[in-house]
């Protein structure tokens, strides 16, 4: 790529961090349970069926591991953010990957002739 090519998908990229939306990081699981009354469905010797599905989210930040439930209504909502957030990593990375390759072209053009 030209530099003027790398200098707009720069711009590019920044235009779409710019209009991201909510972001959170970690990943959505299912969990289903067994409560403590014995009479319950889901101590059914043939067909137990466990209570659930309850949505966990976890994730990790600065070193800090962090797993809380999240409520039905609030599941589709974070399912947003989670998936904001991967593409804010896709896209900071792919500035990252651009600016080096600019760095390296400018870093050429301003080599003296042999
Ligand atoms: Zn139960």
């Amino acid at each position: 790529m030209t530099t003027d090519q790398l200098q707009q998908r720069i711009r590019t990229l920044q235009t779409e961090l710019a209009a991201l939306g909510p972001i959170h990081p970690g990943s959505l699981s299912q969990q289903y349970n067994v409560c403590g009354n014995p009479a319950c469905r889901c101590k059914d010797p043939k067909r137990p069926r466990k209570h659930g599905p309850y949505y966990q989210l976890s994730y990790t930040w600065r070193g800090k591991s962090t797993t809380r439930f999240v409520r039905p209504p609030d599941v589709a909502a974070m399912g947003a953010k989670l998936a904001a957030y991967k593409r804010f990593r896709q896209l900071t990375a792919a500035w990252v990957d651009a600016a080096i390759a600019l760095q390296d072209l400018q870093r050429q053009a301003a080599r003296p002739e042999a």
